[in-house]
């Protein structure tokens, strides 16, 4: 691609306002929580912290989304899409992050909490256990609140899935980020996507009740590639998927190989509703967990 490529107007977002973001976001401070939403920037910020229009403080916090990021911010894996620093030897995990953070996520109050992790592959068990704790104790202290956890794939080891499935939580979620045939130049090598598609199954076969994954348009993939990756997904009964549009962090990752089309998004969305998902979320600025509380809450868990 041209590398001064601009970006269509549709990927620039207005700096979010209402009241319900601000008051979640003062929230934060002192809570010591660490969102993926502040710390990525993420443009969806505002709809996700912002709420209903119309919504009181109380019902704008309920319907809130937040992404968590737990065992630290250095990973194990290098993917070719992603700005999170990698290390082969991480920082010990922190015994009382599941305490801590099951503690400030249910004083905060939201609706829907997204929890996700770098990939731990220095750990015997991949931090599964310590995901697991954090669920639980969660649900412990707030019972009515829903948690989804997106989590790597274990470097295939199906029981750690297992672990994270049977913890409590409500969404069980694992990014294929792409097609089969681009995963070895996008995702860090020790990834497959046949990998991925057996921790979905998996998690479906423990008894969780939504499976979801994402996929990045705009890295060179083609149509056909997109549909295989749908059948497979619709195979193995994962009930949802995002599709959004990769973003390069900066110049040492992976071009752009196109921007999008919004049309074209929509036609994803009907495609993949056509062949059975219960829910797709589609378009530029779509991340795996974009306003995901607002759809559960209202359509699928309660
Ligand atoms: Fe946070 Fe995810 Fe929403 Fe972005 S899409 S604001 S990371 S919950
Ligand atoms: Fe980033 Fe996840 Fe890949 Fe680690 S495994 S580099 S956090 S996308």
């Amino acid at each position: 691609g041209n590398p001064h490529m601009r970006l269509p107007s549709y990927l620039k977002t207005s700096i979010p306002g209402g009241n319900s973001y601000k008051k979640i976001k003062k929230d934060l401070r002192g809570l010591g929580l660490h969102t993926v939403c502040e710390e990525a920037r993420c443009p969806n910020i505002g709809d996700c912290w912002g709420g209903k229009e119309g919504a009181t403080l109380e019902e704008g916090r309920r319907a809130a989304t937040a992404t968590i990021m737990l065992m630290g911010d250095t990973c194990t894996r290098g993917c070719r899409f992603c700005s999170v620093k990698t290390s082969r030897t991480p920082p010990p995990l922190d015994p009382h992050e599941p305490e801590n953070t099951a503690e400030a996520i249910s004083r905060w109050g939201l609706g829907y909490i997204v929890l996700t992790s770098v990939d731990r592959d220095d750990l015997a068990d991949g931090g599964a256990h310590h995901f697991a704790e954090t669920i639980r104790k969660i649900k412990q202290k707030a019972p009515d609140i829903l948690v989804e956890a997106l989590t790597g794939d274990f470097a295939g080891k199906l029981s750690m899935v297992s672990v994270v499935a049977k913890s409590g939580l409500d969404v069980y979620a694992h990014n294929i980020e792409t097609v089969e045939a681009l995963t070895p130049f996008v995702r860090d090598r020790r990834a497959t996507f046949r990998q991925s598609l057996s921790v979905l199954e998996h998690a479906k076969k423990e008894g969780v009740r939504v499976t979801k994954t994402s996929i990045m348009l705009g890295v060179g993939e083609t149509e056909d590639q997109v549909m295989d990756a749908l059948r497979e997904l619709r195979k193995i009964d994962v009930d949802v998927v995002t599709f959004g549009q990769y973003m390069r962090p900066t110049k040492r990752h992976m071009k752009v190989d196109r921007y999008v089309e919004p049309a074209e998004f929509d036609r994803w969305k009907e495609v993949a509703e056509s062949m059975g998902f219960l829910y797709v979320a589609s378009g530029p600025l779509v991340r795996s967990s974009y306003k995901a509380g607002e759809f559960y809450i209202e359509n699928v868990l309660r």
